[in-house]
């Protein structure tokens, strides 16, 4: 059992949080890359420039169901004197209008078809009326609902870069740039184990002094959102055998967080584990809540602790963890305060904070065991070292939802 307070440490403690974030980006092994079909990408993360095989839209088309015509012909066209034009055909999507249109004359046209030779503006059905063989106009045709060829992006064109997260939108992208496949970082294989002996799973009853565990399934669900391979593993009990054990049998795995047993008890034996026969590369970081976060090493395996308070874990997975693992920075926003917000001396503060409107007000009880603060505050306002916010300061926003 080690001492906190007897001979100094051989590893760095209080920590900031970047440093934290640094040590664990360290640790993590040299990211492999995979190509895989679209279908299988969304979440991952770009591992090249992806250039564009073709231009969208890949001709000068139509925005609008109406008909194509000659802007000039159409200038006077009002509800009370419509302008009439002589229909010579169609042009639809994927089937273009072969012809040339001349003065006086209209093609009815929809949607994404292509605009025919001769045409320079779309006047949208809604604005017309059939006349025999001829059509009227109640409004000038416009040039503003012709999409131009490569509008959007011209082929050859650099569109996504390497290390964009690959969101649906990314995805749809990647799709009308023409690639079937996607070069994409292989996703970190991260293992989840909840230690503690009064952490059992819920569907069981709760005894005496037992706490369902809360912190795996959140760490899952992080983990998922983040692009990693999650594997939750049984809750190890506080024994240095017991944990010992759960760790030698853990195989293909990147990267081990753990949850609980890293602050002063005496049963925080991840703590002991890590300390005395593994590496440490750091314990504790300068922040509330989370500070008694640990990071090391076992037999070559990265060992992320993260505390056992429900809102502990999971703050520091969002702000320390998750940045590692993506490479992605931790995004927030400015937002003015609506309650002040304190400042702790020599830590960052993350309080939970609710967002309404352009303002961000402290939810309250920031005690590090109230989970339901975590769920109904969504965000956290990040407070530096030393840093205090009256109402109507600007602060920096994480949005958690
Ligand atoms: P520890 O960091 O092990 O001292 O745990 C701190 C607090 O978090 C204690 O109240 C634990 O019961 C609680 N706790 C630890 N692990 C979990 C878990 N997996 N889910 C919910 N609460 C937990
Ligand atoms: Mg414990």
């Amino acid at each position: 059992m080690t001492t906190p307070d007897a001979a100094p440490p051989a590893f760095p403690m209080f920590v900031s949080v970047e440093e934290a974030r640094t040590l664990l980006r360290q640790l993590l092994p040299e990211r492999q890359t995979e190509t895989v079909a679209l279908a299988s990408a969304f979440g991952r993360t770009l591992a090249a420039d992806l250039v564009a095989k073709v231009s969208h839209p890949s001709a000068t088309e139509s925005a609008l169901d109406g008909i194509a015509c000659r802007e000039a012909d159409t200038l006077r066209a009002s509800r009370e004197q419509p302008v009439r034009l002589r229909l010579i055909g169609e042009s639809r999507a994927g089937l273009a209008f072969a012809g040339t249109v001349g003065p006086g004359e209209a093609v009815r046209i929809y949607t994404g078809a292509p605009l025919p030779q001769g045409a320079d503006a779309i006047c949208p059905v809604e604005q017309l009326q059939d006349d025999g063989d001829g059509i009227l106009l109640l409004r000038p045709a416009s040039p503003s609902d012709v999409r131009q060829e490569g509008g959007d992006f011209t082929a050859g064109e650099t569109v996504l870069h390497a290390g964009a997260r690959l969101t649906p939108a990314r995805v749809a992208l990647a799709a009308a740039l023409g690639h079937a496949e996607v070069p994409t970082l292989k996703p970190l294989r991260v293992a989840v184990m909840s230690t503690g002996d009064e952490v059992i799973e819920p569907g069981q009853p709760l005894g005496a002094g037992q706490v369902y565990n809360s912190n795996a399934y959140g760490l899952l669900g992080l983990l998922r959102e983040a692009g990693c391979e999650a594997a939750l593993l049984p809750a190890a009990p506080d024994s240095p055998e017991a944990l010992e054990e759960a760790l030698a049998g853990i195989g293909g795995a990147d990267v081990l967080l753990t949850s609980g047993g890293v602050s002063m008890g005496k049963y925080d034996f991840v703590r002991d584990l890590l300390i005395q026969e593994g590496q440490v590369s750091f314990w504790k970081v300068r922040m509330r809540p989370g500070g008694p976060a640990m990071l090391g090493g076992w037999k070559g395996l990265p060992v992320f602790g993260l505390p056992g308070n429900p809102v502990s874990s999971l703050v520091v997975f969002q702000v320390i963890v998750r940045p590692a693992l993506t490479g992605q920075p931790l995004s927030s926003l400015r937002l003015r305060a609506g309650t002040p917000f304190r400042g702790l001396a020599d830590k960052t503060a993350f309080w939970r904070a609710e967002v309404r409107g352009s303002q961000v007000f402290d939810y309250g009880k920031q005690g590090s065991g109230v989970l339901r603060s975590l769920s109904d505050a969504g965000a956290l306002v990040v407070m530096p070292e030393g840093g205090a916010a009256a109402v109507g300061d600007e602060v920096d926003v994480v949005l958690l939802d």
